[in-house]
């Protein structure tokens, strides 16, 4: 049965890991650089204005989200990374965290969505973000958000460019995504709604 995404409510944030969620629910990771949209992805999926946090001061928190989906899953919103302006010791925070949820013995990630920026070459953080994901062997969704700023001719090669730069597989999927006009969220719904049967 498809996943419910306007049933969705905040449970936790995590700021290290003993604040990790562990039960048996399908745990849907989603990574992104500060102000790629992450935040309005996560608002447009479940149709909420303030689920998530949007805007404001970017990379200002290092803790983990979680958002239970109906009951059976968790959205887990992973803090932003590459915003400048952060000290070293709150980026040394970042990664502990990261490294702490990625690597837990438990294998906490069911799916990883990344989400990257429609208009550009995907950064050298995005790459290691989705290395990341790669060795935790789950499967991985690649969100290309912010296409409704793309004329439409520049869209298919955007998302070459994003397949190519990221090595992406035949296991990888994009979707082309608007946070604003709401393209793609049937189709990342309808990805992690299947991924919550297997
Ligand atoms: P986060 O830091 O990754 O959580 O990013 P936010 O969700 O706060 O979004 C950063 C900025 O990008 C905000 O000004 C959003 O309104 C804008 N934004 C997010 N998604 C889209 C989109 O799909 N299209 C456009 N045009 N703007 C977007």
């Amino acid at each position: 049965m498809a996943l419910n995404f306007a049933k969705a409510e905040f449970v936790r944030a995590a700021a290290s890991q003993k604040d990790f969620l562990r039960d048996t629910m399908p745990q849907f990771a989603f990574a992104g650089r500060s102000n790629v949209g992450k935040s309005s992805v996560i608002n447009r999926l479940t149709g909420r204005k303030n689920l998530a946090y949007v805007g404001a001061s970017p990379g200002k928190t290092t803790q983990i989200n979680y958002f239970r989906v109906d009951g059976r899953a968790y959205l887990v919103d992973l803090p932003g990374y590459g915003y400048a302006k952060v000290s070293r010791e709150e980026k040394e925070r970042w990664g502990r965290l990261m490294e702490a949820y990625f690597q837990d013995e438990a294998g906490l990630i069911t799916l990883g969505v990344l989400i990257v920026d429609a208009r550009h070459k995907p950064t050298a953080n995005d790459q290691v973000m989705h290395d990341w994901f790669r060795q935790t062997g789950c499967p991985e969704i690649v969100v290309a958000n912010k296409v409704d700023k793309l004329k439409k001719s520049q869209v298919e090669p955007a998302l070459a460019l994003i397949r190519e730069t990221l090595e992406l597989t035949e296991r990888d999927t994009l979707v082309p995504f608007s946070a604003e006009k709401g393209i793609g969220k049937e189709e990342l719904a309808g990805l992690l709604s299947a991924a919550c049967e297997n």
